[in-house]
């Protein structure tokens, strides 16, 4: 397959004119845009604008919806201080202040679980590492802390606007790697931002690379978390370094190590152009799997008929669907959350009509503080509705894969908007509060907060 070379090309708040299929569109669309702009991240780049987004079919399109930014995503109050401040030509000072007033009561940080993911090494936590599972490390990388476009929904979005000090961030130092050197229990390491794929081959390679030596035997299998395959495919097959990249992933399998890149697609329109076709038969030829994960989100992919179609799709390029995910509480939930009920039926929907192939994804799943909890479906109980909920992944690994029941919620679409069906506690409350108590006190006043994975 010819695939012609694209050069990455980046629009932010200040390039929004610039883009010439924007520009077409209806004054009020354009204003309400910029507005919510000036407050929640936005970037886009050239191959979502040229070969993603469907212009004609604006503003439902689902590639339009991921990143550009809709009246609906901030409350109505915030929305008018902005959009107030920018009729009155105010200073980009006090344009800055406001939009960081308004950040701030949209609260990104969920109060409570700062610390509990940190983990500690001669009793300094280490930055950058998140160990919640047993088995799996994540690490994120400082230089990939960013993306190569910013999703609409995504929670991440107080650290690309340097509302945080990025303190959850590594270097390439030897401190995230003496820490797994330690855990020989971890077999999982997966890097992950932001988008780590947005380092060049020499930054991810020095991450990588040590990874590779006999002191990380233990590490059996390598992930990387990324949106890059749909957002720049270009990355794998014609930029510059696209080829180092793929010889780095050629090495890590031949090491013997798996690798796995867990992608993230959230719509199959993602999978559709030649070069994304491209990129995947290049990763693939390493031996690296790609795994695909995606919320279930509002005004992009609420439609079973868009995962079931997408699954179908994945599995045909030899793509292996892993998580559906419930969208986090967090952010502009009100325009993207989907009730938990009807996360349950799209599920199902989707899931009735694929083959076996595609009946490895996991979900609908939240990832919440205690773990990843499944949410199995919807019965009754002496005549009462209650939800069927298991971990897929728990903080302590017993609790995986016990069935509990919570009061069926019309309105619930997180954990904490449910109730136990029985008794006043769920199951795994007690412990989990000890634990937060117990790592709170060991980590003293360091004041870290970490975004609740
Ligand atoms: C999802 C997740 C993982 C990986 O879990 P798997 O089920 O092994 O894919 C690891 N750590 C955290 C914090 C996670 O949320
Ligand atoms: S690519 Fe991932 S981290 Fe980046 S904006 Fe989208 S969801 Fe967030």
């Amino acid at each position: 397959m010819m695939i012609l070379e694209k050069k990455l090309k980046f629009y932010g708040l200040k390039d929004l004119e610039k883009i010439p299929q924007f520009n077409q569109l209806p004054e009020e669309q354009k204003f309400e845009t910029k507005v919510v702009s000036h407050v929640l991240p936005f970037r886009t780049n050239n191959y979502i604008v040229e070969e993603l987004i469907d212009w004609n079919n604006i503003p439902a399109d689902p590639m339009f919806q991921l990143t550009f930014m809709q009246k609906g995503m901030l409350a109505n109050d915030h929305f008018n201080r902005m959009a107030d401040a920018l009729r009155r030509d105010l200073s980009k000072e006090e344009l800055k202040e406001i939009a960081d007033d308004i950040r701030r009561e949209m609260n990104p940080h969920p109060a409570g679980q700062a610390v509990a993911n940190v983990p500690v090494l001669d009793d300094e936590p280490v930055a950058g590492v998140q160990h919640k599972y047993r088995e799996t490390c994540l690490v994120f990388p400082t230089g990939g802390q960013t993306c190569h476009a910013y999703c609409t929904f995504c929670f991440r979005w107080a650290q690309f606007v340097n509302m945080d000090d990025l303190q959850f961030a590594t270097d390439e130092s030897k401190r995230f790697q003496q820490y797994l050197k330690e855990h020989k229990e971890i077999s999982d390491v997966l890097f992950t931002g932001g988008d780590p794929m947005v380092m060049s081959y020499q930054k991810l390679n020095a991450y990588i690379e040590p990874l590779l030596g006999p002191e990380f035997d233990h590490i059996k299998n390598i992930r990387i978390g990324t949106k890059s395959l749909t957002y720049w495919p270009y990355k794998y097959v014609t930029d510059k370094d696209a080829d180092k990249i793929i010889d780095l992933f050629d090495r890590v399998v031949d090491s013997g190590k798996h690798l796995a890149i867990m992608a993230h697609v959230n719509h199959h329109v993602e999978l559709s152009t030649d070069v994304v076709n491209e990129a995947i038969r290049r990763i693939k030829k390493t031996g690296a799997q790609i795994r695909t994960q995606s919320p279930l989100i509002q005004h992009i992919n609420d439609d079973s008929k868009v995962w079931s179609t997408m699954w179908k799709k994945q599995v045909n390029l030899g793509l292996i669907p892993y998580y559906f995910f419930v969208e986090r509480d967090t952010g502009p939930k009100n325009y993207f959350a989907v009730p938990l009920h009807r996360a349950v039926d799209i599920f199902r929907d989707a899931y009735s009509e694929v083959s076996g192939l595609c009946r490895t994804v996991r979900g609908p799943s939240m990832s919440a503080t205690p773990g990843k909890i499944q949410v199995e479906g919807i019965t009754e109980i002496n005549g009462e509705k209650a939800f069927v909920l298991n971990f897929l992944q728990g903080r302590n690994a017993k609790w995986v894969k016990n069935p509990f029941f919570a009061k069926y919620d019309e309105d619930a679409i997180w954990l904490d908007d449910l109730k136990p069906f029985f008794g006043d506690k769920f199951f795994f409350e007690k412990e989990l509060d000890e634990f937060i108590q117990k790592k709170t006190d060991q980590l003293g006043k360091n004041d870290i907060h970490v975004v609740n994975f």
